[in-house]
């Protein structure tokens, strides 16, 4: 649960572990007392300037220097959480950061959740909510493109774009309210045709959003990139050949991986998530028959399937029935150990996309490289330069707008219906509610929870 007190939190900024250098954050009230009392600085100090860095030693309370520090205060407003913040960098050790850690604890602060600090930030007005889910896509994006597309998020301009949509509703609501409020006050009978301009141009802006989903969701989630077919294929060496490096395990024993693989992969700029899958085959085992109900799942959702099998064979029923598998997804057919020979394929087989390679030799393999980048970049793209139109890339936003834009459309239909101004003004504010979900304004709770959790400790 998000913690709404205003105490003062402490947490590393940076990953555990060894480094360089390790930054120790602190926010709140406390934050300048609490560097005053263990730090002390190489040169007498009066006032702890803000977004100074000073140099000096943390000591701890019976005055034993722990380490040599630099130190900056940076004071509300003008923080990332808008309150007093203060960091420590020190030595980039473990024991160390726990040690200071634990003084600051000791000292009144408590250890912050993850996502506090930018829980905070939100809840200070200094970011809205989209501002707040792009800081953790930035630094989990994929690709530069996914970083570009998280940056411009960062900078606002998702949330400029919503509140503009905001803001025309806003007043379209102001005028349908006044209407109901006023009715006897001779108000000249508002122009419906008005009423249905404004929310017409509110509708195709919500439209333009949308149309950037596709490629916004390539990008920050990567297309899904299923490998499927029969066991002994070859899926796993194929999944290392395409990472670079052996992460599944290959053996000689037919249906060896057991349960799904995902592996983030980025092809020609584009971000994938390549997924093994375990055999498709009429099995008894209990452990593989979980492996193929979770690729059946996972069909459904796949951008590209790569269909593997044996091309040195004839194509068997296990196969087949793989092939069966990927009916009506986009499927790519990859004809393994070429090394070996080939065999001609039968009838379905010739009318899908055929690509020849050879894990042990590496033949062919530059060529699938091809073949998937020109797939799924002729469907939902998220390769190359994206526009300006694509600012939408979570779920989440993208319902909220069709949510909105549903609810307009009822309102569009209540203006042609001849409908009375209080069912109209329902509508509006119904869709300045979805609007409000994607800016954190009328965010559920528990939402909240959702999107905060997934953040680092620190952040
Ligand atoms: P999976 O069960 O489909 O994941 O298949 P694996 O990747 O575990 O490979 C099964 C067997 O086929 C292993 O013995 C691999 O060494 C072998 N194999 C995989 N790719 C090739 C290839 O291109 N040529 C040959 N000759 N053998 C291969």
């Amino acid at each position: 649960m998000l913690n709404r007190r205003r105490d003062t939190i402490v947490a590393p900024a940076t990953p555990p572990g060894e480094g360089g250098v390790a930054v120790i954050r602190i926010s709140g009230g406390n934050a300048e007392a609490l560097l005053r009392r263990f730090f002390r600085p190489s040169a007498p100090l009066d006032i702890f300037a803000s977004h100074r860095l000073y140099h000096g030693a943390i000591h701890d309370r019976a005055g034993l220097a722990l380490d040599e520090v630099l130190a900056v205060i940076m004071h509300a407003p003008r923080s990332f959480t808008r309150e007093d913040v203060a960091e420590i960098h020190c030595h980039g050790g473990p024991t160390l950061v726990a040690r200071i850690l634990d003084l600051l604890v000791d000292g009144g602060a408590r250890l912050a959740q993850p996502g506090e600090f930018t829980f905070r930030a939100f809840l200070n007005g200094r970011i809205d909510l989209t501002r707040a889910e792009a800081v953790i896509d930035l630094i989990r994006s994929r690709s530069p493109a996914a970083g570009n597309l998280a940056f411009r998020q960062l900078s606002g301009e998702l949330s400029r774009a919503v509140f503009q949509l905001r803001d025309a509703l806003l007043h379209t609501l102001a005028e349908v309210e006044a209407w109901i409020d006023f009715p006897e006050e001779d108000l000249p009978l508002p122009s419906l045709d008005k009423f249905r301009d404004q929310v017409l141009q509110v509708t195709v802006q919500i439209d333009a959003l949308l149309a950037g989903f596709a490629t916004g969701r390539a990008l920050r989630e990567g297309l899904s990139l299923l490998i499927l077919g029969s066991p002994n294929v070859g899926k796993s060496s194929l999944l290392n050949v395409l990472l670079g490096e052996s992460r599944a395990i290959v053996t000689d024993i037919p249906g060896t991986t057991r349960d799904t693989i995902e592996e983030p992969l980025v092809l020609g700029g584009v971000p994938l998530r390549v997924v093994d899958t375990a055999g498709i085959r009429d099995c008894i085992d209990p452990v593989e028959a979980e492996g193929v109900r979770r690729t059946l799942g996972k069909v459904t959702g796949a951008d590209l399937i790569l269909l593997v099998v044996d091309g040195s064979r004839p194509v068997g029923d296990s196969d087949l029935q793989a092939l069966e598998l990927c009916s009506g997804r986009p499927t790519l057919v990859v004809a393994n150990k070429a090394d070996l020979g080939t065999q001609p394929f039968p009838d379905p087989w010739c009318e899908l996309p055929r690509v020849a390679i050879s894990t042990h030799t590496g033949f062919g393999i530059d060529n699938l490289r091809v073949q998937i980048l020109q797939t799924v970049q002729g469907r939902d793209t998220g390769g190359g330069d994206i526009g300006e139109s694509v600012l939408v890339s979570d779920r989440r936003h993208r319902e909220a707008l069709v949510h909105c834009r549903g609810a307009l459309e009822l309102f569009l239909e209540g203006i042609k219906a001849g409908r009375d101004f209080e069912f109209l003004a329902l509508e509006v504010r119904e869709a300045l509610a979805a609007l409000g979900e994607i800016t954190g304004e009328t965010t559920p709770e528990q939402v909240l929870d959702l999107i905060f959790s997934r953040f680092c400790i620190g952040k």
